[in-house]
């Protein structure tokens, strides 16, 4: 049987995109091989590629001068491929609203003059910090933030003003979840095992005139030109991970795109937080205007009732609802792949859970 699962990440992948890889797995397109086993020079092999990048290209409305690579490494490894790629005046500004971009923050420091231009630490990330063009530094390489911040569940519902200063940010866990303009960045990265595929593929996606100046010690593997050059071919490549994206993105192109995406995601948070808001047995400490529409942390009374919320909820087939270990309580992950009837039931469970405890 298959549950509703809110991990936070990996996370679930439609059931249709699952089914067809299944239908595939031993023998692809006649090829009389998997995926999994295939040469990243086989014809096969290079049809998928070129169709995953083609399909992040039309899906996210991205232009001509703006590349699509998938690296290995995870998001995680984009805290330092960043500045070493990006660092051209040594300097970069960046705003901290949750853990991941502290760490980008804290991976940067080792390669420039990092600066740290507001943070909501001091209210356990619970807003976004107000932030004035005057506040970033106009020689800066660029100002890093974090759209979506997965662990305390908060979003940018509207984007620093840098002024002429590139934004560069990390969408892993949102990309593809609501319509952004991408002109409005100069680089955009998303681990993909939230939204889009199996955990070890990451998207990096890069404006042309970001580069060129890369700190010397930059390594080939991490260097945005390498695998540009290479149409994300330079080594091998996470084969199985792309194959998997490239049927959820199509998918999603089936679907309607990211625009009819994102009012199935509003509707299913919107049912989320207006029940919470409405409840006086949970909560959610997230200022409203700043609230994610991917991850939705709440709390119960106390953590003994969290502990059996969490205990029960997964006997009722709703899975990975504990909190990160950061905030305690609850959250429920509600991405892309997860749908209107997940969050249904999860309401449904979480009315008849306070009844009982109340
Ligand atoms: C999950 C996550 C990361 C870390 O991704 P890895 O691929 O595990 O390195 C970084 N940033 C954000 C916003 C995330 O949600």
């Amino acid at each position: 049987m298959r549950v509703y699962n809110f991990s936070a990440g990996p996370s679930m992948l439609p059931l249709e995109v699952i089914e067809e890889a299944g239908k595939n797995i031993a023998d692809y397109n006649g090829s009389g091989m998997s995926v999994m086993e295939m040469s990243h020079r086989s014809k096969w092999y290079d049809a998928i590629n070129t169709e995953a990048l083609d399909l992040v290209r039309e899906l996210m409305n991205l232009p001509d001068d703006y590349h699509v690579i998938m690296v290995q490494g995870g998001a995680s490894t984009q805290f330092e491929a960043i500045p070493l790629n990006l660092l051209k005046t040594g300097k970069a500004d960046y705003i901290v609203t949750g853990n991941f971009a502290k760490k980008a923050y804290k991976e940067a420091q080792k390669y420039g003059d990092i600066r740290l231009v507001a943070s909501s630490e001091d209210k356990k990330f619970t807003y976004i910090p107000k932030t004035a063009r005057e506040d970033f530094r106009q020689d800066a390489s660029y100002v890093h933030i974090t759209e979506n911040n997965t662990i305390f569940g908060l979003k940018y519902n509207t984007l620093p003003d840098t002024g002429d200063v590139p934004l560069v940010a990390d969408l892993s866990s949102c990309i593809m979840s609501e319509v952004i303009d991408p002109k409005k960045y100069s680089l955009i990265y998303a681990g993909a095992q939230k939204n889009l595929a199996p955990a070890g593929v990451t998207l990096v996606i890069v404006k042309e005139d970001m580069l060129g100046g890369e700190l010397p010690i930059c390594p080939t593997m991490l260097k945005y030109r390498t695998q540009i050059d290479a149409n994300s071919l330079y080594n091998t490549p996470p084969c199985w991970s792309i194959y998997m994206m490239m049927l959820n993105l199509r998918h999603l192109k089936k679907l309607g795109g990211v625009k009819v995406m994102e009012q199935i995601n509003r509707e299913k948070a919107k049912m989320l937080y207006d029940f919470i808001d409405e409840s006086d047995f949970y909560n959610n400490f997230v200022e409203k205007e700043s609230r994610s529409l991917m991850n939705v942390p709440f709390v119960s009374p106390s953590d003994e009732l969290n502990a059996k919320f969490v205990k029960e909820a997964e006997q009722a087939g709703l899975v990975s609802l504990k909190g990160h270990k950061l905030v305690g309580g609850m959250r429920a992950s509600i991405y892309n792949a997860m749908p209107v009837e997940g969050v249904k039931a999860l309401i449904e469970f979480m009315k008849k859970f306070e009844l009982e405890n109340k």
